[in-house]
């Protein structure tokens, strides 16, 4: 802007301030666009959105606290008998009539469990029945347990 004499120098500053203010409400205004946008999205709603995720998909409740909660659940006994050759043989002949194939989603070996399709705990005399146990990979037990049916 060029001066046209020195008796508008006053005005000029002012006008001058009056840029600045707009440039600062212009900020301020690309700040809160900012904020709507993807800019402030960034890592804290990803995050967000990928706890919600996990949360959605029970990893959350299954890695976390709620697994740790969970194995606190399980008494001295249970883990024992677990270890007894009666489960042993059980688990085995589960994974034998399923043919060592996991029945949720179909994939065959790698690290099976034999899930008691009846809680091992409500159910203590269904424990070792075979038609109780069903294969599941590792990852199809793990949704079993805080979901519709637990172990
Ligand atoms: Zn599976």
């Amino acid at each position: 802007m060029k001066m046209q004499n020195k008796g508008y120098k006053q005005t000029e500053k002012h006008k001058e301030n009056k840029n600045k203010k707009l440039q600062s409400e212009k900020n301020r205004q690309h700040m809160s666009d900012k904020m709507k946008g993807r800019d402030v999205s960034g890592w804290q709603w990803k995050t967000a959105k990928k706890i919600r995720e996990r949360f959605r998909k029970g990893e959350i409740r299954y890695d976390g606290i709620y697994a740790r909660n969970w194995q606190g659940g399980k008494c001295k006994e249970t883990q024992a008998l677990r270890m007894t050759n009666e489960y042993k043989e059980w688990r085995m002949k589960v994974f034998i009539r399923d043919n060592f194939t996991c029945q949720a989603c179909g994939i065959r070996g790698g690290k099976l469990n034999a899930h008691h399709i009846r809680s091992f705990r409500k159910y203590p005399e269904l424990r070792l029945v075979v038609d109780n146990g069903v294969t599941l990979c590792e990852e199809c037990h793990n949704l079993t347990k805080g979901g519709n049916f637990k172990n």
